[in-house]
């Protein structure tokens, strides 16, 4: 038995859990760490509620301050945990995978290490934090598997099986990620406001032609046609799995295109404007100091409210531009989301799905072998082919668009 500790009890933890039961058999007992107490068995909860539990099993919560290295480390060898799911804010990584290492437990996380006094970082943001401890890794044999989520994540991987199934060279991937979903909110984020924001308040870095970009955000524009979605606007934004994938890839021009509404831009340039999304406190009138982000995160619906009412789909995928045979080629390789689909499995929305089913189906092919590396890498040096067919069972299915062609990918090869 291998056993798993889940750090975070958010959004994405909560898929993560209810995934994890679901393929115990395999991964062994399951324990959910995080700050707040309440948060981890209300997760466990709902796992029983739902019966996701594939055969009886552990299923423990533990109140956990993943800053603090000591007391992780102590919890991952007292629950004998060899899978360390990292789905906590991005700010614990570090401290994380630094106790994976004296541990020797295998580590995975789905978003960049963040430091919650830097707004922007210089490119590749990975060398800032992560890749400074690849040795580290290598000499304590400890896989680490940076980024996997959807986006950093799945894309990662899309973007190596396109190359590797497809083409003789690769010229350009666009990454585009479009929610189609409605919450029916005034207005909302998907995930964690503070994280969210963040996203969009920095630097756009994009990699053209060889090399970093900077642009501001919403400044470049772009609308594409892609399937079940249809005419989708999407903007240039900043994103993790740029940073490694320009380094590991070798392809001139990588871009991440992110959809948003009018509505969504509109309020959050007002909110922008005002100084309402600055991490500096301000002091008011009556002499109280108050961080302006975190009264608008106060007032804004909890992300995990959002779905029981969550209709739409999402489409995230590679449009990927190259030749073959000496002959231009352009495969669009996607995956398509519905909010209500995953509400009804696991009682979340289709943003949170879409990060946690990767992150147990690398944790299970850690477990059984397949790319239990024994060192830290990034999602796109990993063989994508056991990835993607995995998925395609744990309900995330890739599909390719090839032409006039419109297809599942089902790449082959075998999975214990
Ligand atoms: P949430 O904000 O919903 O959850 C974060 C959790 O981390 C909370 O339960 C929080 O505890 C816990 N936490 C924060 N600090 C600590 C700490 N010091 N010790 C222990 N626990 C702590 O986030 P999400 O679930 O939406 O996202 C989780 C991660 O996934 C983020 O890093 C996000 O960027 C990433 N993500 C990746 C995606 C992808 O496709 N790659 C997509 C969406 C998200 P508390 O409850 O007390 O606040």
């Amino acid at each position: 038995k291998r056993n798993v500790l889940i750090i975070g009890a958010g959004g994405v933890a909560h898929v993560v859990a209810h995934k994890c039961a679901q393929n115990n058999a395999l991964l062994g007992d399951i324990h959910i760490a995080s700050r707040t107490l309440a948060k981890c068995h209300a997760i466990i909860e709902s796992v029983h509620d739902k019966g996701s539990l594939h055969m009886p099993g552990l299923l423990q919560a533990h109140q956990l301050d993943a800053m603090d290295i000591e007391a992780t480390k102590f919890l991952i060898r007292a629950t004998r945990c060899q899978i360390v799911i990292n789905v906590g804010s991005p700010f614990v990584n570090m401290s994380v995978l630094q106790a994976c290492i004296e541990t020797g437990a295998a580590y995975m996380d789905t978003a960049i290490h963040e430091d919650p006094a830097k707004v922007c970082e210089t490119p590749p943001w990975y060398a800032n934090y992560e890749w400074k401890r690849l040795d580290a890794c290598k000499r304590a044999g400890v896989t680490a598997i940076l980024g996997i989520g959807f986006d950093p994540g799945v894309v990662n991987a899309y973007g190596r099986y396109a190359m590797d199934t497809y083409f003789d060279q690769v010229d350009s991937i666009d990454i585009i990620d479009v929610n189609a979903g409605s919450h029916g909110r005034y207005f909302a984020t998907n995930f964690d406001p503070e994280t969210n924001f963040r996203e969009f308040t920095s630097t756009v870095w994009s990699w053209e032609n060889g090399a970093w970009k900077a642009n501001a955000m919403f400044e470049r524009k772009k609308e594409w046609d892609l399937p079940v979605t249809g005419k989708s606007t999407t903007y240039l934004t900043g994103h993790d799995e740029l940073h490694s994938m320009s380094r590991n890839l070798g392809v001139p021009d990588i871009r991440f295109w992110m959809g948003f509404g009018e509505h969504y831009i509109n309020v959050f340039t007002v909110l922008k404007n005002l100084g309402l999304l600055s991490e500096h406190p301000v002091r008011t009138a009556r002499g109280q100091e108050i961080v302006p982000l975190e009264v608008v995160k106060a007032v804004l619906p909890d992300p995990a409210s959002l779905a029981p009412g969550y209709t739409g789909k999402t489409c995230i995928g590679d449009l990927v531009k190259g030749t073959k045979d000496g002959k231009p080629q352009e495969v669009l390789i996607y995956n398509i989301c519905d909010h209500e689909e995953a509400y009804k499995e696991v009682g979340s929305q289709a943003i949170s799905y879409t990060a946690g089913v990767p992150a147990v189906a690398a944790a299970m092919l850690i477990a059984d072998g397949t790319w239990d590396m024994g060192g830290m890498v990034n999602v796109e040096e990993l063989d994508p082919a056991p990835l993607i067919s995995l998925m395609n069972r744990m309900g995330l299915v890739t599909r390719a668009r090839h032409g006039t062609e419109d297809y599942v990918v089902e790449p082959q090869m075998a999975i214990a």
